[in-house]
């Protein structure tokens, strides 16, 4: 048998969705180490942003009741309504803190008032009944409550009739969403990718930082969204949707990111003056169809109850609940984030945005001497003296050169580092087949480029919004996520 190229066994997709999203449906045996399975699938994530994971059967079939005391302890504190502005696939979200505090029951009555209800097409009958206002909501028979809805109804089609019906509409309801809440309804005996204990890097942080090292829950309705944006960090993260209607993402391929960050540039120019790491902010949205307009590809993948979805470093992503749901997330890290989040950059408008020493995580963990890879792993100082020792020692036999540059344009107004992804064919033998595979390298440029752009990013326009919208107001603290 040939020798297998890679450092972990091959782990292939069962499919891509939209021929794009890399959907992985792995053995138990796949399934079984969260850690290896991630490095497994590792180089397909950072080509697409965003993967999907069924996990086995076994693993659901074994997931203990939700019980009621798991659904009593999920307290949606403070939801934000969200005001979203703008046109031609171009918005603003602004989200207002409601001060009120949801229990589950609570919030799946106020799913069911009309505002928040998803439409159906024209003579389709609607299958849940109507709560008329939020007092109607607040008082619900809590004893014998049926957390789930039933989640047939999200077929493809219906999903697509939405998704349509989504960009339409966006700027005439004002959806809610209970993100950021602290919590975790799995059950402590789950040890097998329990997103509140998954086992990474992120342990050696010597304090918990809410949703990125300690999982936060999210309670959407329909509409209720998530606007452009990369991890804090540019960290790994992970989302169950424990049940209720699925939920739509969109992500950006690696190779685009760049081209991507310009568009939204053009696309928000004042907000981009006033912080280069706006995206940060959560509240840019850009329609899929306005984005692939401008050469951009979006990925797009559904996410229904039970199943992951994984994003990665520097893969932007962005996406909206089709009704009410729960879901459970975190940020995590794997050593071949070090080089990224090393470089990744922060808001510093907003006062208490995430940020993390990597420098001090990297030594802290070389310390502990529990990780072999990190113990090797070389600071940026230490790497440049070894390249410059390596370039001295090529193999006569290297006729290329193992890293090639690309061209890729940034446009930006001040000097900034990006990091560039660069491919490196590797051939890869799996079953007597020979495929090939991508692996992704990455170096830092330091790029120049003005942006001359006068900002006129709708052509077909005939209004007076240009697509652009000027300003959006400013970003106000909710726990880093989602607030303005
Ligand atoms: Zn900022």
């Amino acid at each position: 048998m040939p020798p297998i190229m890679t450092d972990n066994p091959a782990i292939l997709p069962d499919h891509y969705s939209n021929g794009h999203v890399p959907v992985f449906t792995p053995t138990i045996d796949q399934f079984a180490d969260f850690n290896k399975f991630v490095k497994a699938i590792n180089s397909y994530g950072m080509e697409s942003g965003i993967v999907k994971v069924i996990p086995p059967k076994e693993w659901v079939d074994a997931l203990p009741q939700i019980t009621a005391e798991k659904i009593s302890s999920v307290k949606i504190r403070n939801p934000i309504v969200q005001n979203i502005n703008g046109a031609k696939g171009v918005y603003v979200a602004e989200n207002i803190e409601k001060k009120r505090t949801f229990s589950l029951p609570e919030w799946k009555k106020l799913s069911q008032m009309s505002n928040h209800q998803p439409p159906y097409p024209r003579g389709a009958k609607r299958r849940q009944s109507i709560v008329k206002n939020e007092a109607a909501a607040q008082k619900v028979d809590q004893t014998e409550f049926d957390y789930n809805i039933n989640t047939d109804d999200f077929t493809p089609e219906r999903c697509e009739f939405l998704e349509n019906n989504y960009w339409k509409t966006l700027s005439y309801a004002q959806p809610m969403y209970g993100a950021d809440c602290l919590g975790s309804i799995f059950d402590d005996s789950i040890d097998c990718w329990n997103v509140a204990r998954l086992p990474n890097l992120l342990d050696y942080l010597d304090a918990s930082i809410p949703g990125v090292n300690d999982a936060y829950l999210y309670a959407g309705l329909w509409k209720a969204s998530f606007a452009w944006h990369l991890e804090d960090q540019d960290l790994y993260s992970i989302n169950y949707l424990h049940f209720g209607a699925p939920k739509q993402w969109y992500s950006i391929p690696q190779t685009q990111a760049q081209e991507f960050y310009s568009l939204m540039v053009e696309s928000f120019p004042e907000n981009h003056k006033q912080c280069s790491e706006f995206l940060r902010h959560k509240t840019f949205m850009a329609s899929p169809s306005f984005l692939e307009s401008k050469g951009i590809q979006v990925n797009k993948v559904t996410h229904h109850q039970h199943e992951f979805i994984i994003t990665f470093p520097f893969g932007y992503h962005a996406g909206f609940n089709y009704d009410y749901n729960l879901a459970e997330s975190v940020n995590f890290a794997l050593e071949e984030w070090l080089d990224m989040g090393l470089k990744s950059k922060k808001c510093e408008c907003i006062a208490d945005s995430v940020g993390i020493d990597v420098v001090k995580l990297i030594n802290d963990i070389k310390k502990s001497g529990d990780n072999e890879e990190v113990n090797n792993y070389q600071l940026p100082e230490d790497k440049m003296a070894a390249k410059f020792n390596e370039r001295h020692s090529l193999s006569p036999l290297s006729k290329e050169p193992l890293i090639q540059k690309q061209d890729d344009e940034y446009v930006g107004v001040k000097k900034t580092e990006v990091f560039k992804p660069l491919k490196i064919r590797l051939r890869f033998y799996g079953d007597g087949i020979s495929q090939k595979k991508t692996k992704r390298k990455y170096t830092t440029t330091i790029t120049t480029t003005t942006n001359n752009n006068n900002n006129d990013v709708d052509d077909d326009d005939d209004d007076n919004n240009n697509g652009t919208i000027e300003s959006a107001k400013k970003p106000k603290i909710n726990d880093g996520f989602l607030a303005v």
